[in-house]
């Protein structure tokens, strides 16, 4: 793993990173960015903030179109620590055991078991549940 600071961005071309991980507010820019030359093998994980909207399907159209991989959204608590977690179902993000992750607005907390098989509580918005619906038929 290695951290870059928002003025090292450019260094990543080199990195070639497996997982592209950052915040909402850098990773966004990079989607609409032409050239960028960032291309992460596995997957973008995108870190959200507390009480903020996450990520939108519009959001997620431009990233798969930018990176041409899994796009998955992790939520942050105001110190940092990730308290939720998207999995490979894309139906919501998974509240970490033990962790307080108030649902922004427009999110609902759901108590229904994922399709991954994890029962915990899940942060998810009505997009979301529509689009897992519609990934369901
Ligand atoms: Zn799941």
């Amino acid at each position: 793993m290695k951290e870059f600071r928002t003025g090292e961005i450019g260094s990543l071309r080199t990195w070639n990173p497996d997982v592209l991980v950052g915040p909402i507010d850098q990773i966004l820019p990079l989607a609409v960015a032409p050239g960028h030359g960032i291309s992460p093998s596995t997957a973008v994980v995108v870190v959200t903030a507390p009480g903020k909207l996450g990520l939108t399907g519009h959001d997620r159209d431009r990233l798969w179109r930018a990176f041409g991989v899994p796009i998955f959204e992790f939520r942050r608590s105001k110190n940092g620590r990730i308290v939720a977690r998207e999995c490979e179902m894309h139906d919501g993000l998974h509240i970490e055991r033990g962790s307080k992750a108030e649902p922004a607005e427009g999110e609902e907390v759901v108590f229904e078991e994922c399709e991954c098989g994890r029962t915990s509580p899940r942060l998810r918005t009505a997009e979301a549940r529509a689009a897992a619906a519609d990934a369901a038929d």
